[in-house]
């Protein structure tokens, strides 16, 4: 097992600096409302002006449910969404990683507070949900369509995990058995209980880390059962919808109604059983949720109905329905997949969460079956979707991420309203930010993994990892400039014992070489992606991933991307924006070369491609400004220009305009 690792890598040490000394802080005086912040910003399809433009009251809530607990008859407002209570603990568990990380002593001051107040209001039965406590406890685990309640016991859970193992501090823990336990009282296949689920997938994956960490067994009994029975009854959740219309119950999203056309069983992945699912349906967060459980939950139970789930599942997203970038979901329509090979690049939902859930399915599936096209997944949706989630500054934040963008016709079409064209302070459903945080404070935990005592090296990183196999201790020092440079080298300044390192060879790489203590090796082979070598105390491997910027082109049956190409270096993907290349990206033909370097000063330094490409004039010689919006079809005029590309995930840190991923060839 892996017992620790330090990154030290300047690409994401940078990263994870910002949102330890930035983000995590911001993030503390939003969810406090110490910071006035405009969070009139509706992402969620519902009305926002329902809630307050400039309170988050995450915290305030837990407040206003310990006095009502405590029997005061005034307790206070409870605000914000349904699901508000998930920000705190998201925000806990990004915590809880910086702590791995370094000793974040006022962090730590701030995080056992909120503890300490998110226990206040846990009820004596272990319930703990601010909304239905202090507003309707009569409807506690009755609307699980939309109430979000095991959604957030789930992220309580996962923050509690992740605390207990970075403090070793068991007051979070305890909190967080007593609501699982409150919940297997409630959910389960005995009489009386509750035979469903929650509308969104997140307590399942959450129970299964904690019986990782505690190998109590019902936690795992009681994650399975949830998983499976998922879809026994697809009427399950439009009944209880059906039910609170009948007994003239709000909406628990503001502007939505109950029975909103959005919100079928497909939008829960409720249609039928797990296993009995081919395609990815419905929210696209969700999903992944659901997913990642399914593999964690087949890797720890051996469920073969689990494996084929989530089998089924990943063939689906990364053969049909996820954009280059690692985005998925591509309608705002109820934030959901659509059909195969639907992938409009300007409409496109892709939310930042859903690609952090991606990155969470492709690490458990990695975990039980070792196959580096799932590192592929992983790396693609982190370097591209979800860093692009957020400013280099670390305060500005994508809910959704397009791969074209235009801020005029955000402005203009209702249909794009949704892609915003500026990273917002904060949403008022605000499940990205914190969930970005805790994944690039995580990154870590995704570097590598240990299989039958086979260390596998998923994400170049530099980093120093201690491992301990069936007793033996090691040290490996991982050095690289990646995602820049080729160049990977490992170390073993310490191993009791030699071992296997197996190191992902990923697809987009077409040529590389591997030199054992100065020893060019040519005698080996691939397995799903991985090249294993045994090596021992004072080697050193160097692995050379050649990385030149390659022009990748889409499947035909993806419409938006047809005859177009994209420009991508190592798990890189380039865009062009406007302030490079002026306005009108549409009009612009990559040339046939691509030649690149790294701009130091640049947006943090990036590499930057560029091409002798052309553009097509917006006038032909033979029109006049007066010129119809249509006309006789005659050859095209072009004229020599410059295309200059930046990494996606760096865009909209300058001014704000037209960003495109997919561009022309050559006319
Ligand atoms: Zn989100």
């Amino acid at each position: 097992m892996l017992e620790n690792i330090e990154i030290t890598s300047p690409f994401w040490r940078e990263r994870q600096q910002t949102i330890a000394r930035q983000m995590i802080p911001y993030q503390w005086e939003v969810i406090n409302d110490l910071q006035h912040v405009d969070i009139a910003v509706t992402n969620t399809g519902g009305d926002s002006s329902a809630l307050d433009s400039d309170k988050s009251y995450v915290v305030e809530n837990f407040k206003v449910a310990a006095r009502k607990k405590q029997g005061d008859p005034n307790p206070g407002k409870r605000g914000g969404m349904v699901f508000q209570d998930s920000d705190a603990y998201k925000w806990l568990e990004a915590v809880a990683y910086t702590l791995e990380c370094q000793a974040a002593l006022e962090l730590r001051h701030k995080a056992d507070q909120l503890i300490e107040i998110i226990g206040a209001a846990q009820e004596d039965d272990g319930y703990l949900n601010t909304y239905f406590q202090v507003n309707e406890p009569e409807r506690k685990y009755q609307s699980l369509y939309m109430s979000h309640e095991l959604y957030c016991a789930g992220h309580l859970i996962e923050a509690a995990v992740a605390y207990t193992k970075a403090t070793g501090t068991t007051q979070f823990l305890s909190i967080a058995k007593k609501l699982a336990d409150n919940i297997d009282a409630h959910f389960g296949p005995e009489e009386g209980k509750i035979h469903g689920a929650d509308g969104h997938e997140e307590i399942e994956l959450a129970l299964l880390r904690l019986y990782e960490l505690t190998h109590e067994e019902r936690y795992l009994k009681l994650a399975t059962y949830l998983l499976l029975i998922r879809g026994q009854d697809p009427d399950f959740f439009g009944a209880q919808q059906r039910r609170d219309v009948a007994l003239g119950r709000k909406s628990l999203i503001p502007g939505l109604e109950i029975i909103h056309p959005d919100f079928k069983a497909p939008y829960f992945q409720s249609d039928k059983p797990v296993y009995e699912q081919t395609e990815a349906k419905g929210h696209a967060v969700r999903v992944v949720y659901l997913c990642s459980a399914l593999a964690l939950g087949a890797a720890l139970s051996g469920d073969e109905r689990l494996k084929k789930a989530a089998d089924n599942y990943w063939r689906n997203i990364v053969m049909k329905r996820m954009y280059l970038t690692g985005a998925i979901g591509s309608s705002a329509h109820g934030e959901a997949f659509t059909g195969d090979y639907d992938l409009p690049n300007d409409s496109i939902y892709g939310e930042t969460c859903a690609s952090v859930g991606l990155i969470f399915f492709a690490h458990y599936l990695l975990r039980a079956q070792q196959n580096g096209a799932m590192g592929d997944v992983m790396e693609q949706a982190l370097y591209n979707t979800v860093l692009a989630g957020m400013n280099l500054d670390g305060k500005g934040f994508f809910y959704v991420n397009p791969l074209a963008a235009n801020p005029y016709l955000s402005q203009v079409n209702p249909g794009l309203r949704h892609v915003l064209t500026r990273r917002p302070g904060w949403f008022a459903c605000a499940c990205c930010p914190p969930n970005l945080a805790r994944m690039v404070m995580s990154l870590g935990h995704y570097v590598y993994h240990v299989s039958n005592n086979v260390i596998y090296n998923d994400l170049f990183v530099a980093s120093t990892a201690r491992f301990n196999l069936n007793g033996a201790h090691l040290t490996l020092k991982q050095s690289t400039n990646y995602p820049w440079e080729g160049t990977i080298c490992y170390e073993v300044p310490q191993a009791e014992q030699s071992f296997t390192l197996a190191l992902r060879i990923p697809q987009w790489c077409e040529h590389f070489t591997v030199q054992l203590n100065g020893e060019t090796k040519a005698d080996y082979q691939l397995e799903q992606g991985y090249l294993k070598v045994q090596l021992q105390q004072g080697d050193k491997l160097v692995l050379t991933l050649d990385m030149p910027a390659l022009r990748v082109a889409a499947d035909p049956r993806i419409d938006a991307d047809y005859g177009k190409q994209a420009v991508v270096r190592g798990p890189i993907v380039f865009c062009a924006e406007e302030v490079d290349n002026g306005p009108n990206l549409q009009c612009l033909h990559l040339g046939a070369d691509l030649e690149g370097h790294y701009d130091p000063n640049l947006l943090g330094g990036v590499y930057v491609i560029e091409s002798h490409g052309q553009r097509r004039t917006m006038q032909e010689p033979s029109l006049t400004v007066a010129s119809p919006l249509y006309h006789k079809a005659q050859p095209l005029h072009y004229q020599a220009q410059t295309i200059k590309l930046i990494p996606y995930y760096a865009w909209c840190n300058r001014a704000e305009g037209e960003m495109r991923v997919w561009l022309n060839p050559m006319p």
